[in-house]
């Protein structure tokens, strides 16, 4: 029932089309692996975690409540969500692989995430960096295009008005 929950949720994907934007290469869901960890990069020795803040307990989270209707079972449940999430991560370590936790409302605060994401992938910052430089070089060519056109326009207008004037 957990696996079908935690699969392909929009947090993930977002963390997903985040990492494909700065041009990393990763594999979903690798049987495996201790959990079928949501994201996986081979090539970094890196997986990424997105956790909901309800169903993994996000320590100190607003979100990570008990339900009061039910509350015994709930806490039963939750409990064994967050033992099971340490013993994959505990496997996986051991195993040789960097782990990275994303929570849920760490999706807002994109200086949060990256700072997360960096834990597992050390060239983050320098990509996105570089992924930054290359949208305002962009930004600076939609502009000159711009500045060129206005210059045109204006030198119509120009040549009409000194014919206006020399007649
Ligand atoms: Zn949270």
């Amino acid at each position: 029932m957990s696996r079908v929950r935690g699969k392909d949720t929009e947090p993930e994907r977002f963390v997903r089309r985040l990492l494909h934007q700065l041009g990393y290469r990763f594999r979903l869901h690798r049987r495996d692996l201790p959990g079928r960890p949501d994201i996986v990069l081979p090539l970094h020795r890196a997986v990424i975690l997105v956790h909901g803040c309800f169903w993994h307990q996000h320590p100190g989270c607003s979100k990570a409540t008990v339900p009061k209707t039910n509350s015994e079972s709930w806490e039963t449940k939750l409990n064994r969500n967050v033992g099971r999430d340490k013993e994959n991560i505990a496997a996986l370590r051991k195993a040789g692989w960097k782990v990275a936790t994303v929570w849920e409302c760490e999706l807002t605060d994109s200086k949060a995430l990256l700072s997360r994401l960096s834990e597992v992938l050390p060239d983050l910052r320098r990509r996105s960096e570089h992924l930054q430089a290359l949208a305002s070089k962009l930004a600076g060519v939609i502009e000159g295009t711009n500045l060129l056109r206005a210059e045109a326009a204006s030198s119509v207008v120009r040549v009409r008005i000194s014919r206006q004037q020399g007649k």
